[in-house]
């Protein structure tokens, strides 16, 4: 569309799922006309706001913060906000918009929606985090609401922003609402939450590979990014029995040929989480390890979990992958492959799950933190966990009803479009044109 074409990442994710769903629409003439797919391209609603906050030395900066509020057809807009320098229009359209697809692959009543701001958390104080989440929740709370919008966490919103955010809304608005998830446990939050998007992406490998009658048992992992997703899924991969050879951050990736096992694993987390350093550290600490710039993937592996960002795998990345016979690839993070990354994998039939669908654990979750705060009870990890595993084998199943080729392969992106789509657009279509 000309008037996006200032948005690469939007059209980029428009185009991969347009690319499936227009021959399904072609054969199934329900979906053609009420001008569905105009509609489903743009979003209901997008605020663009002011975010004044002052720094710890008495200057006042001003970022500005963004909600893209995406498709509400089957449920209140959902979806995390992200706090990063490269954030704006494009890139949060893009994610709302995978969202959308994300969330009614769940089989929860969510519709989708992002958010978040171009600030950056790095190197600014605890006090300063929170006078901008302030800053921030002063404008949003006027759009959010446990049935209306609740967002979440993404890169550079983990439990500590939540709960600024969560705060001043309470403090705003007098009521205790379930209007954020990724909160901690001690006001709402749910188990298993912290750790639902990367155990769900290894539960669909595992899904994955099951299919194959393969299982995880001593596979090599390259894992990229060490933020939230990309440590629990080293946990769930690592108790699966496979080896976590990598992990990454913006300056760079360790490799150690042992593993990063439970208590290596422990001390990237304490690094990251509580320390808030670099990954570099890791090699300074064990000497097994080495540290090099750039990303990981010419490190051999039998499964690559990208985890960290956008397009951060390219197609010459994924030859290099697919020589050094790389068996599957799951998105942890959202399009971390390049279009030209995806297209190689699957001319040669690596099995590669998109995002929407194996990264889909987070949003799952929060889905049953949301059912927990409305029931105003607390569910035990057993059964949070045994949920996330139902969700994640219910999307894989999905993606083989709608993505199986007649020559056996299944191809999940397709899949995943599919089913995504059609939930979707029969409740758009049954609620006529708004
Ligand atoms: P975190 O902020 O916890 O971690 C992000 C990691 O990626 C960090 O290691 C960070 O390195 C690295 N990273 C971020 N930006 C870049 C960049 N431009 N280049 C290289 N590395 C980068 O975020 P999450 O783990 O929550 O999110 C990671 C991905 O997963 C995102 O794409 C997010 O949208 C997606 N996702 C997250 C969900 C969740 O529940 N958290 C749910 C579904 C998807 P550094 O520390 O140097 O910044």
């Amino acid at each position: 569309k000309k008037n996006n074409a200032h948005e690469p990442e939007f059209l980029q994710a428009v185009h991969e799922v347009a690319e499936t769903i227009i021959p399904f629409i072609e054969e199934n003439p329900r979906y053609q006309g009420k001008m569905l797919l105009e509609r489903i391209v743009e979003p209901e609603r997008t605020i663009i706001f002011r975010v004044p906050w002052v720094d710890d030395k008495g200057e006042i900066h001003v970022n500005r913060g963004i909600r893209v509020e995406f498709n509400s057809a089957i449920g209140p807009y959902k979806g995390g906000l992200r706090f990063h320098p490269t954030v704006n229009l494009s890139i949060l359209k893009f994610l709302g918009f995978e969202q959308t697809f994300k969330n009614s692959l769940t089989t929860l009543p969510l519709g989708g929606g992002k958010g978040g701001s171009d600030f950056d958390p790095k190197g600014k104080s605890d006090n300063e985090v929170m006078r901008f989440c302030q800053s921030f929740m002063n404008e949003l709370y006027r759009h959010i609401g446990q049935n209306t919008d609740v967002p979440a966490g993404d890169i550079g919103v983990g439990s500590r922003e939540i709960g600024y955010m969560f705060g001043q809304y309470k403090k705003i608005r007098n009521e205790f609402t379930g209007i954020l998830t990724g909160k901690a446990m001690s006001y709402g939050g749910s188990v298993i939450r912290p750790e639902s998007t990367g155990y769900g992406c290894v539960y669909f490998v595992k899904n994955m590979l099951a299919v194959q009658n393969d299982s995880l048992k001593d596979k090599t992992i390259s894992i990229s990014g060490a933020g939230n997703v990309a440590q629990y899924a080293c946990e769930k991969a690592t108790e699966f029995g496979a080896k976590v050879l990598t992990m990454s951050d913006s300056s760079g990736y360790i490799y150690d040929p042992e593993g990063i096992d439970a208590d290596k694993l422990a001390f990237i987390m304490d690094l990251k989480n509580v320390k808030r350093g670099r990954i570099s550290a890791y090699a300074e600490h064990y000497q097994s390890a080495s540290f090099y710039e750039g990303r990981p993937w010419a490190v051999p592996c039998d499964i690559a979990l990208p985890c960290a960002t956008q397009n951060e795998l390219n197609e010459e990345e994924a030859k290099i992958l697919i020589q050094n016979k790389v068996m599957a690839v799951a998105e942890g993070a959202n399009m971390p492959c390049t279009p030209d990354a995806i297209e190689a994998f699957q001319k040669a039939r690596v099995l590669f799950g998109p995002g929407k669908a194996s990264n889909a654990g987070g949003v799952a979750t929060s889905g049953l933190e949301m059912s927990q705060n409305s029931l105003r009870l607390n569910w035990d990890r057993e059964k949070v966990d045994g949920k996330l595993y139902d969700i994640m084998d219910n999307i894989h199943q999905s993606c083989v009803t709608y993505g199986k080729q007649e020559d056996g392969f299944i191809d999940y992106v397709k899949g995943a479009n599919i089913a995504g789509f059609v939930k979707v657009a029969d409740a758009m279509l049954a609620q006529g044109v708004v």
